[in-house]
């Protein structure tokens, strides 16, 4: 049996696409995304012991296209600082060897 972190971790490594929360979410049958944002943060300081690292799309306004920083991505922003939009992309992850 896997921990639900190291279930999100298999994820993560073997995709194509980097993921969004909400996909996670669907896979593994989870109900709540600020779980899989406060797993991806433990996981980051993991797979750096491995060599690896968590890559980050950051998440962007959809009207504006601004982009926020992956910092703030982490926790999924709700609101575009700058066109006050909600329409907001959702950040996606991958996990890839470090080069
Ligand atoms: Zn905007």
């Amino acid at each position: 049996m896997l921990t639900r972190r190291e279930e999100i971790t298999r994820l993560l490594e073997s995709t194509e696409q980097p993921m969004t929360a909400q996909e996670i979410c669907d896979i593994l049958d989870l109900r709540k995304r600020s779980i899989v944002y406060e797993d991806i943060d433990h996981i980051a300081r993991t797979v750096r012991n491995q060599g690896k690292e968590v890559i980050v799309k950051p998440a962007s306004c959809g009207k504006c296209h601004y982009m926020f920083k992956v910092k703030d991505s982490a926790k999924a922003p709700t609101k575009c600082p700058k066109c006050r939009s909600e329409w907001i992309l959702a950040p996606s992850f991958l996990i890839r060897m470090k080069k």
